[in-house]
């Protein structure tokens, strides 16, 4: 039941076949943050930041800072995962995605289009830069689809932090990680210096599958469930697990009860999920582990 869901979130971390499971959130704006089971996660897997975009055209440096700085904050010391600008897609941004477009899930969205307006990038890259030096900070980057964009935004980032530095202002290179969620990121996992990384399910399964995560009429074929989604995933996982680079998975199937034993099988140690879905997840994992759960 909700009630007993929610009984258990308040004891430690949910644990499978004894080993930990890390329970993060998934986050748009500071006040998703007042949902009173939030103070329970394990942190931010995933703050997704073109609601910033969305409402009044870029918001400065200094707006996205105080954003940020606030999400560490609420954060104290546990781990903030934010990702830069996912434009485009699903997420189309006025006057910053190109409308032109015949196939814009195929198109200059995500990281792509950050590279490509590097002169909008910096502005969120400066304001990162200088939140990373008060607290448990770590950037990723959506859409990546082969190491040379990682490092690309890799060299801007720290050209950005050296600025600032130079001018006197605090800030430093956080982690950098990337999302993966373009099947040939997955499929090349070994080529990334990356930090850590976060699974995507959500576009992951889209490219997969060749379904449109936005047309109804394929949602019955959307099965993050296919065995090849599962097969790409458990790879992430296997790669990580013998590189010693976390990976976590912030997709919808991490808020879904009936994915979580699959999930688990794939190898997956963390998860980042709808804060909504942060009690029944705990529970359903807790129930798994044998913890009880009643
Ligand atoms: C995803 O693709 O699974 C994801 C977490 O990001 P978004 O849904 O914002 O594309
Ligand atoms: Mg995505």
């Amino acid at each position: 039941s909700r009630a007993s869901a929610r009984a258990i979130l308040r004891r430690p971390a949910a644990s499978w076949r004894g080993e930990r499971i890390k329970l993060l959130i998934n986050i748009q704006r500071v006040e998703d943050l007042d949902y009173p089971d939030a103070q329970y996660a394990d942190g931010v897997g995933l703050m997704r930041t073109e609601f910033l975009l969305s409402e009044r055209g870029l918001p400065d440096e200094e707006t996205q800072f105080q954003v940020y700085d606030q999400v560490l904050r609420w954060a104290d010391r546990r781990p903030v995962t934010i990702r830069t600008f996912d434009a485009g897609g699903d997420k189309p941004v006025p006057g910053f995605t190109s409308d032109g477009e015949a196939n814009p899930f195929l198109g200059v969205r995500g990281l792509r289009l950050c590279l490509a307006k590097p002169e909008i990038f910096a502005v969120q890259l400066r304001a990162l830069a200088r939140a990373a030096v008060r607290g448990n900070l770590k950037v990723m980057l959506p859409m990546v689809t082969s190491a040379d964009e990682l490092e690309a935004a890799r060299k801007l980032f720290a050209e950005i932090v050296q600025g600032l530095q130079a001018k006197g202002t605090a800030a430093m290179l956080p982690e950098l990680g990337i999302m993966v969620e373009v099947p040939a990121a997955a499929l090349s996992i070994a080529s990334f210096k990356s930090a850590f990384f976060s699974i995507g399910s959500n576009d992951l399964a889209q490219y997969v599958l060749a379904c449109d995560r936005s047309n109804g009429a394929l949602a019955p074929m959307m099965d993050p469930l296919h065995p090849a989604v599962i097969e790409l995933i458990t790879r992430t996982a296997e790669h990580g697990r013998r590189a010693g680079i976390p990976v976590s998975l912030c997709g919808d199937m991490a808020s879904d009860p009936r994915c979580i034993p699959a999930l688990l099988d794939c190898g997956l140690r963390e998860l980042s999920v709808n804060v909504s879905a942060l009690a029944q997840i705990k529970q359903t994992i807790d129930r798994l582990g044998g913890g009880g759960g009643t």
